[in-house]
């Protein structure tokens, strides 16, 4: 097996080795029971008092579930977090650089932009898999301390090979985070079980997508003790409310819901792709392995227009994949709604 182990403190941004980070009132006394004077809370009220600021009870169903560490675990304010507080940690703004392969996620380019971090992005192969000779140039680049993986990648809806993604965790010298939002539609894909071989690697997940909870604003990242402890420096004190942290742990509770929702989308997904497949203006259907297709169409602007004018909503994908749109797969009625709306406009 092989295995990397890298000197993190080489790629952290010097400022945040340095950082003495802010100590909570629930950092200095962990205790249940008590009376607390501390935090200069309101002493009335439901909601009154500071989440755990480690989400320790969700950590520990999470490592269950996950087979790691509660100290492998990082909990953000959604995975979007996770990416921002990664540039954060490595990339001295104006200095240093990350790279990613397009298309693919836009907040990797818009949190580039917000920490002045110049994002490198090589364009995937016609099969959206990443082109190991365009990336290995950057292996000993000192200056790119972040790569991004998104895998299966959005919007193309494809996982990449774990076999590239193996040769540059082992060759790359910076920090390699796999975005793996999507991969609970993609069985026994994940790539979790690799940060007890790499300790470059971090792998984000999401209650927002099979778990059904993008409103809870929950994302976790799985790494090495080393990148989480910096994390949790970084982070501000409790990023994720009590309420947010509760609906978490409720869901893990519940996994045979998320069975059934899971196995309901992979079916209507199975069906979308058949019943697109006989209309005439779908030109094509990348295969996915998340919970969207990406469909190439005639003309994906006027199509994303007739589409809103019926009330239904598709993400136009034009500009990063000519005459592309990228759809969700919804309930059995919406799927129903859709396939009608495509059969009139064709
Ligand atoms: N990564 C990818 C690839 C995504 O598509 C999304 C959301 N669309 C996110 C991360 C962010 O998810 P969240 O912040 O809701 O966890």
């Amino acid at each position: 097996m092989k295995t990397k182990m890298i000197n993190i403190e080489n790629i952290v941004r010097p400022n945040i080795l340095e950082l003495n980070p802010y100590s909570s009132a629930r950092d200095e006394f962990t205790g249940e029971e008590g009376i607390f004077l501390d935090a200069n809370e309101n002493p009335f009220g439901e909601l009154n008092r500071y989440p755990d600021p480690y989400q320790n009870e969700l950590k520990k169903k999470l490592a269950e579930l996950k087979g790691v560490s509660a100290n492998n675990i990082f909990v953000g304010n959604g995975s979007d977090e996770v990416i921002d507080l990664a540039f954060r940690i490595f990339c001295s703004p104006g200095f240093d650089k990350a790279l990613t392969f397009s298309p693919t996620y836009g907040m990797y380019d818009v949190s580039a932009v917000i920490n002045n971090v110049e994002l490198l992005k090589l364009p995937l192969n016609e099969d959206f898999q990443i082109d190991i000779e365009k990336v290995q140039p950057y292996f000993n680049d000192d200056s790119v301390k972040l790569m991004f993986i998104c895998s299966p990648n959005n919007p193309t809806g494809n996982l990449m090979n774990k076999s590239d993604v193996e040769f540059i965790l082992t060759n790359f010298k910076g920090i390699v985070i796999i975005d793996e939002a999507y991969i609970d539609f993609a069985e026994n894909t994940s790539l979790i079980s690799l940060i007890n071989n790499y300790n470059n690697l971090i792998v984000s997940q999401t209650f927002s997508k099979a778990w059904g909870l993008a409103a809870a604003r929950v994302g976790t990242a799985y790494a090495k003790e080393e990148i989480i402890t910096l994390y949790n420096k970084v982070k501000p004190p409790y990023n994720v409310s009590k309420i947010n942290q509760q609906a978490a742990i409720d869901a893990l509770d519940n996994s045979s819901r998320f069975d059934k929702n899971l196995n309901l989308i992979l079916a209507e997904k199975e069906r979308l792709k058949i019943e697109l497949q006989e209309i005439d203006l779908v030109k094509k259907i990348y295969p996915s392995d998340a919970n969207f297709l990406l469909l190439e169409v005639d003309d994906a602007n006027q199509l994303y227009g007739d589409l809103v004018y019926q009330k239904i909503i598709t993400r136009n994908r034009n500009a990063q994949v000519a005459n592309c749109l990228r759809i969700s797969v919804g309930t059995s009625e919406e799927n129903d709604k859709l396939l009608n709306a495509l059969k009139t406009v064709a």
